[in-house]
């Protein structure tokens, strides 16, 4: 017989967590007023919101946070960090940042005006807000395919190169200041980018003279996705392709709470310098001395190390089949989930699922709020909330899929968590039909408004 999977680690140190009833998860939810980043942690089962600085960190990382340098300048936890992202991505320059948002700050307030544009990969939210902030524009370019959660194409992620080429003729270069790849591309459901795609984009960006940037946050399991899924890559190490990933990015904001595995943390690498130095002034006056930028010496300890584990086979294959499992389980189960699997979550289908609530009413997140009363597990709407209003119109924006993301976090649960999780959408699978309402905004936010919305419910 062919032995089984099993993750490549053990556990040395435990957390324990609550089950809770049905009538107090009613009540909570009902005090958080529907919107699931009001619950406490504690009124939380299973915790799917995010894999953001979810993760559990090593034995190892936990060594290096105890030999952090905590000086102001020049600390050697500082250079450890540049060594690494030297290493692992090709950097010769870098900044910390606090984490991935931050580093976006730092350098659209060096490249992004008002008025400008920037084609990518279904931009991810806090990008699109740090454009929109600036009165400029997100253009997705992503292939049709990725807005079709039935069709299975092995790179959802991937860049319509007839539509970046439009927006790349159609406008003049003063106005592009860059494009954006995100790798994996977290809106469009944890959809790698091939390295095809990736090479293609950069001679597109290069021949009309604009940098490429890399949204990095998700940069090693997207090389584990080439190595599985792309023709000629099954033999190369994980670090070969992310070494030749990043020959055709000109620049790189990561949130190293994602891949680096670490709870807070970022930055941005650079290759040139001019645009480095520019970059350091922001970064002064945003994050700190661009000798740690936001971070404590301890956190950059532990985050170079995390971009080396992050970046091996063996952790990579247990983190992605932990999600394949619970990937598998919902398929058997007959939920509608996006094809195929992506690498840090699974994106169930809610228009599909809950095919009579209307879309005025936030279909994606009355199946959130469903999950949690069902079994306390928070996952969260990729949908309408998220979607926001357009900046100059005002009215809804209603995105061609309304998404419940189910995000793993890095080395935590059991894949008896996955299971009680795959059993929860099978119950309400099953009364499905008697579903028929959802909810209406009470109060919102001007700008990233899922994050603090207040609903009722109709
Ligand atoms: C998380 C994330 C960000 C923002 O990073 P934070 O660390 O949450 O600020 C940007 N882009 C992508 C693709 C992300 O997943």
């Amino acid at each position: 017989m062919e032995l089984p999977f099993a993750e490549s680690y053990k556990i040395k140190m435990v957390e324990v967590i609550r089950r809770s009833t049905r009538a107090e998860r009613e009540k909570w939810i009902q005090d958080a007023r529907f919107n699931v980043f009001n619950l406490r942690s504690d009124q939380v089962f299973i915790d799917l919101l995010t894999d953001s600085g979810t993760g559990a960190m090593s034995d190892r990382q936990w060594s290096e946070m105890m030999l952090g340098d905590e000086s102001y300048a020049g600390s050697s936890s500082y250079y450890k960090m540049k060594e690494a992202i030297r290493d692992i991505m090709g950097f010769e320059y870098f900044l910390p940042t606090h984490q991935g948002r931050a580093a976006e700050n730092v350098l659209f307030s060096t490249m992004v005006k008002k008025g400008d544009l920037v084609p990518g990969n279904a931009h991810f939210d806090t990008t699109k807000g740090h454009i929109e902030f600036r009165r400029a524009e997100a253009i997705d370019c992503t292939i049709d395919e990725a807005f079709d959660t039935q069709i299975s194409h092995p790179f959802k992620g991937n860049v319509d190169l007839g539509k970046l080429e439009h927006v790349l003729k159609s406008n003049p270069a003063e106005r592009i200041p860059m494009i954006i790849l995100t790798v994996t591309c977290n809106t469009s459901g944890g959809q790698p980018v091939s390295m095809e795609n990736i090479k293609a984009v950069h001679s597109l960006a290069k021949k009309h003279g604009i940098p490429v940037v890399f949204d990095s946050a998700r940069f090693a399991e997207n090389a584990y996705f080439i190595k599985m899924r792309e023709k000629g890559y099954g033999h190369r190490t994980i670090r070969e392709i992310v070494r030749e990933m990043y020959q055709y990015a000109d620049v790189a904001t990561m949130s190293s709470k994602k891949d680096a595995i670490v709870n807070m943390g970022g930055f941005i690498g650079f290759k040139d310098p001019e645009l480095f130095r520019r970059a350091s002034l922001y970064n002064i006056m945003f994050e700190g001395f661009i000798t740690y930028g936001g971070m404590s010496g301890r956190d950059m300890n532990a985050l170079a190390q995390g971009l080396y584990e992050g970046t091996e086979f063996d952790y990579l294959e247990s983190r992605i089949r932990q999600v394949e499992y619970l990937w598998n389980r919902l398929n058997d189960l007959g939920i509608p989930v996006q094809q195929p699997v992506g690498g840090h979550a699974v994106f169930v289908d809610a228009k599909r699922f809950l095919p009579f609530v209307p879309a005025s009413q936030f279909i994606a997140q009355t199946l959130v709020v469903e999950l949690y009363l069902e079994a306390g597990v928070r996952g969260v709407e990729i949908g309408a909330l998220m979607a926001d209003r357009d900046p100059v119109t005002r009215e809804n924006r209603y995105p061609s899929l309304e998404l419940m993301r189910l995000t793993i976090p890095r080395r935590v649960y059991t894949n008896n968590h996955m299971e009680v999780v795959a059993v929860a959408l099978k119950n309400i699978h099953d009364r499905k039909d008697s579903i028929t309402t959802g909810y209406q905004i009470k109060h919102e936010a001007s700008l990233l408004r899922h994050f603090t919305v207040e609903l009722e419910k109709i």
